[in-house]
């Protein structure tokens, strides 16, 4: 049976008419000479022509899909118009560091991925569409919201990261007197000390973080959250405390070898490409390299386009499902293929070689089969009798995600309950076992995305504002 939904969306709307076409893109020569942003803005004329292919239908599984809950299909209406300034205004009000969390968003897992006229033509470009939006915000001053009367609390914020930079957000809208403490030099968490510039540019960081301080929100960097000396003075100093330090305990490979010189772990490989930032450790350079990344999230496509504007002269991704299985953007997979990287799939490391100095000269690979998916849709895989095989490998980069560490016993942060894998467990509003302290993000979750963090980080500024109220 045909469906009605299309004949009234092919009757009355462009979309069928008018084609999807992405926002401008830097050529990859040129692209893979520096670290900066590869995406262009739409003019005018065409992020009103590609929001007009929205249908504006009535159950919008745009934003059932978002974890934010965008309002889409709002901001897509009056782009259409041609009312940008107050797309641009419903967009920035409703969105919670919109334009940093657009840039990383894997729209093409989320809203595109859920547009109804997919299948009939290819989806509406919602994040083109919100790139332009949030960059006309900034342009034009609609980003600037004016700080609300203060309410006369204070809250703690550990963690700069983007749960901890959206919590502030959301709690200075309210009139909170916040303050965020950070170890790093810079806030933006794995935003800026992670995620290359060639994704997200730190300006566009700092930015924000500007605009946050006009707001009155407080940034004490360098101040490291472990001496228990300042865990016990927050508690005291502060209505309410939020966590959001994240988890810096990089996973390891588990086979013979994994220890040889020229085995990296990706961040302090991202990082150091970063000119911006100060230096942490000796550079990794892999001029000349033949660089194998291993992993298959968005970190892993970071380090193998890093790896490309470092000179190496090979790049090969190793991840042990197959391509559709890889929990990294589509987008940025394309980029990285555009820009030369290669993959072998279904495979599995056994052991990285030694070349008898001491450094790794290639890796032992076995091949996998998959499963069916499992209930979270992953599936399963196992490893193939009598199918190893070797490559040559002068840099074996691990993008393998992270864990959780526990705090020290000391700590009057120890308080808050832990889960079995030492993540710090929450209720429905974020709040922690130990009264007037939230914690989200990566803390709570495990290795997840910024657009979570975000998430988590709303519901404990809703849940701080209500236990405060409480007390009131
Ligand atoms: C390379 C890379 C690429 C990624 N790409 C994407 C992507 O495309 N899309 C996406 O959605 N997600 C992506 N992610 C994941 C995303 O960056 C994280 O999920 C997100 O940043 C977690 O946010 P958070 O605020 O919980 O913690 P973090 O971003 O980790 O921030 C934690 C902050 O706490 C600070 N801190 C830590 N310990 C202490 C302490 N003891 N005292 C004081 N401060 C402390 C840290 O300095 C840091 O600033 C990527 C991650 C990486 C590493």
């Amino acid at each position: 049976m045909s469906d009605p939904r299309t004949h009234k969306a092919e009757a009355e709307f462009p979309w069928s008419a008018l084609a999807r076409s992405g926002p401008p893109k830097r050529p990859v020569a040129e692209r893979v000479a520096d670290f900066l942003e590869i995406y262009g803005l739409y003019d005018e004329a065409t992020a009103q022509a590609q929001a007009s292919r929205c249908i504006q239908c009535p159950e919008p599984t745009c934003v059932t899909g978002c974890p934010l809950g965008a309002h889409i299909p709002e901001w897509l209406a009056l782009t259409a118009e041609g009312h940008f300034d107050e797309a641009a205004t419903v967009l920035q009000s409703t969105g919670t560091l919109a334009e940093l969390c657009e840039r990383v968003c894997p729209a093409d897992h989320l809203c595109e991925a859920l547009c109804v006229i997919n299948g009939h033509a290819q989806p509406v470009s919602v994040r083109a569409i919100e790139h332009f939006l949030n960059e006309y915000a900034f342009a034009h001053g609609t980003a600037a919201l004016p700080p609300p009367p203060p309410n006369g609390y204070k809250v703690a914020i550990i963690g700069a990261g983007p749960g901890g930079l959206a919590c502030a957000d959301e709690l200075a809208r309210r009139g909170y007197a916040v303050t965020v403490f950070d170890s790093r030099k810079m806030p933006g968490g794995l935003l800026v000390y992670g995620t290359p510039a060639f994704r997200l540019e730190h300006a566009i960081v700092h930015r924000r973080i500007e605009q946050l301080e006009q707001r009155g929100v407080a940034f004490r960097m360098g101040a490291d959250f472990a001496p228990d000396v300042l865990q016990a003075e927050l508690l005291v100093r502060f209505d309410a405390v939020y966590l959001g330090f994240g988890l810096k305990k990089a996973r390891t490979l588990d086979v013979p070898g994994a220890d040889l010189k020229g085995v990296e772990q990706a961040l302090p490989f991202l990082v150091q490409s970063d000119m911006d930032l100060p230096r942490e450790a000796p550079v990794i350079d892999v001029t000349g390299q033949r660089v194998v990344v291993i992993g298959g999230g968005d970190m892993a496509i970071d380090c193998l386009r890093t790896a490309v504007r470092g000179h190496a002269k090979e790049v090969l991704g190793i991840y042990r499902r197959d391509e559709a299985s890889m929990p990294c953007s589509r987008r940025e997979l394309e980029n990285a293929v555009e820009e030369g990287v290669r993959f072998e799939f279904q495979a599995a490391p056994v052991a990285l070689l030694d070349d008898d100095s001491g450094a790794v000269r290639g890796l032992r690979l076995v091949r996998t089969t998959l499963g069916a998916p499992d209930a979270d849709g992953r599936r399963p895989f196992a490893v193939a009798p009598g199918t190893e095989f070797e490559l040559a490998a002068d840099r074996v980069i691990l993008a393998l995600g992270f864990d959780p560490e526990p705090l020290p016993p000391t700590s009057p942060f120890n308080g808050p309950q832990l889960s079995a894998q030492g993540a710090m467990v929450v209720d429905d509003n974020q709040m922690t076992s130990l009264p007037g302290v939230f914690a989200g993000g990566d803390l709570v979750r495990g290795p997840s995305s910024a657009l979570h963090s975000v998430r988590d980080a709303r519901k404990a500024a809703a849940g701080i504002h209500a236990f405060l109220a409480a007390k009131r």
